[in-house]
């Protein structure tokens, strides 16, 4: 199984990538773990991507799809992906295709978490005062200010990848605003679904 998670900060990809890798024995691969693991590592990357992401702006698609094209070699993808971050751009999504193309495979699906934006705001609140409460680090961007622009990178760079999918024929929308049963629910849902299709 190779999918992708799309969706905005707060819409749930975290939660539901961890029940899919689970479920189907596939691997994540989270350019933003990736980049934060770059970043704390002090690696060339992780020096320059570490005030853009602070400031909530996207990194170049050069430095992530350089990323992802190392990361697609490792043996462990074989069994199967998530891909949760990424592509987070029309340029990255074309990059992606080339990436697959030459590897002779194919997504399943793109599942997309939609929600209102109203209700991000809060939920990511909520979990950066459950995580302060338990002592846990809080990331640099998990600020308000770098929120509304995280909020505005996707609402103009990756809000068009849902377009982009939809014409493939690739789209699986859900509604991410339902319980956290109720969407793993419609994602497997949907994925039977389409696999019944094929
Ligand atoms: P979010 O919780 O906003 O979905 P992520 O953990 O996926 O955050 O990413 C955090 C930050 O890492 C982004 O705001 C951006 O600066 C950088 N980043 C992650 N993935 C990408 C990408 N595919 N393209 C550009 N920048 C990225």
């Amino acid at each position: 199984m190779r999918l992708v998670l799309l969706g905005p900060p707060g819409a749930g990809k975290g939660t539901q990538g961890d029940r899919l890798i689970e479920r189907h024995g596939i691997t994540r691969l989270s350019t933003g773990d990736m980049l934060r693991a770059a970043v704390k590592a002090e690696t060339p990357v992780g020096l320059k991507a570490k005030d853009i992401m602070a400031r909530g702006d996207l990194v170049s698609d050069d430095i992530v799809i350089a990323i992802i094209d190392d990361r697609l070699k490792e043996p462990d993808v074989k069994n199967g992906f998530i891909l949760d971050g990424f592509p987070r751009t029309v340029a990255q999504a074309e990059a992606l295709d080339r990436l697959l193309a030459q590897k002779g495979i194919r997504l399943d699906a793109v599942v997309e978490l939609k929600v209102d934006e109203g209700a991000l705001l809060k939920r990511i609140e909520t979990r950066i005062a459950e995580m302060t409460a338990r002592g846990e680090a809080i990331r640099a961007d998990d600020n308000p200010e770098a929120l509304k622009k995280r909020l505005d990178a996707y609402r103009s760079q990756t809000a068009p990848l849902s377009a982009y999918y939809k014409a493939k024929g690739d789209l699986l929308e859900v509604d991410g605003m339902a319980p956290i049963p109720s969407v793993e629910t419609a994602i497997d849902e949907g994925l039977k679904a389409r696999k019944a299709a094929v």
